[in-house]
């Protein structure tokens, strides 16, 4: 944390005994002081009302939107263990960044600490929550790297920034797919990518500038964009939806398939997972050659029995 280099340039906090009005006096969104400040009645946060889009004052008992988010977020399709369990691979992530001793240290060993930040947290405090279980979403683990964000304006805030964005990448892999998340933080074999998830992945051709078509798993797809994962060396990348194809037995490509070592273990590990998808489901079903990705609905190669989508 940077408060010792900047603390001269930091205001005090209000001194207040007061629990339920103990509030910060930088904005939460901008990060500096000011007026028009408005106070979260749920979390020490303030903000300028023209950083929240406001010509006019909230009303009392005004919750943030950070609050807003948290309560509004239904409990998450993961349990509460497998969800930390996930997190703590992702803080493991933002723990291995050769910066992450700035915001590893902890808030103790600074004097004078309480008097300018209103909320301490650093990677070991996020670690013991982690450990208590106390995160039900991903948007609550958001929520404390922003405190980060917010706790750290000068010489680190773009180191922190950088955590937020690594951050918010993994959440999304988690929202994603927490089984694809969670057996390749793993990797304790190399045939994690072979195995169906308990909702099975579209598969596609996708054909990447300079590359020939390729099998893939679809993750998602977003604007005209498929975000998908090849079989093979397992890679990502998001592939324009006019370059994607439902998996046809026939290869899509317009010129002749050029077989190289990394293509053929791709196919091999296909025929591995449709094969597994076969046993357990009884049976796989190709698209016709050349059928677009629908953005709505996804190609069903197998009965999905538990009616999640
Ligand atoms: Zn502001
Ligand atoms: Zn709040
Ligand atoms: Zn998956």
């Amino acid at each position: 944390m940077d408060l010792q280099q900047n603390s001269d340039l930091r205001l005090k906090l209000n001194k207040t005994n007061d629990e339920n009005n103990h509030h910060d006096i930088y904005c939460f969104e901008c990060h500096h002081v000011g007026q028009l400040i408005t106070g979260c009645d749920s979390c020490p946060r303030v903000y300028h009302s023209k950083c929240l889009g406001l010509s006019l004052l909230p009303e009392k008992h005004w919750i943030c939107p950070e609050c807003e988010v948290n309560q509004t977020t239904p409990l998450q399709r993961h349990s509460i263990n497998e969800l930390n369990r996930m997190l703590k691979y992702a803080l493991d992530r933002l723990k291995s960044h050769p910066q992450a001793k700035h915001f590893i240290q902890s808030m103790d060993e600074i004097p004078d600490y309480l008097d300018y930040i209103i909320h301490p947290i650093d990677l070991v405090s996020i670690e013991k929550n982690i450990n208590l279980k106390r995160y039900c979403s991903t948007d609550a683990f958001i929520g404390d790297i922003k405190w980060i964000v917010h706790n750290n304006q000068s010489k680190l805030t773009n180191i922190a920034r950088t955590f937020l964005k690594i951050t918010r990448h993994e959440m999304t892999e988690i929202e994603l797919c927490s089984e694809c998340y969670l057996r390749s933080t793993q990797v304790v074999s190399t045939d994690w990518f072979t195995k169906p998830c308990s909702i099975p992945h579209t598969l596609c051709w996708a054909k990447m500038k300079g590359y020939q078509p390729w099998p893939a798993k679809v993750l998602r797809i977003i604007n005209d964009e498929v975000d998908v994962r090849f079989f093979g060396q397992h890679d990502r990348a998001r592939i324009p939806l006019h370059n994607c194809f439902v998996l046809s037995k026939e290869y899509p490509g317009s010129e002749k398939k050029k077989f190289n070592s990394n293509f053929e273990a791709s196919l091999i590990q296909l025929q591995i997972h449709i094969d597994q998808l076969k046993s357990l489901y009884g049976h796989f079903t190709y698209a016709p050659l050349r059928t677009s990705l629908s953005k709505t609905k996804p190609f069903t190669f197998v009965s999905i029995i538990d009616g999640r989508s």
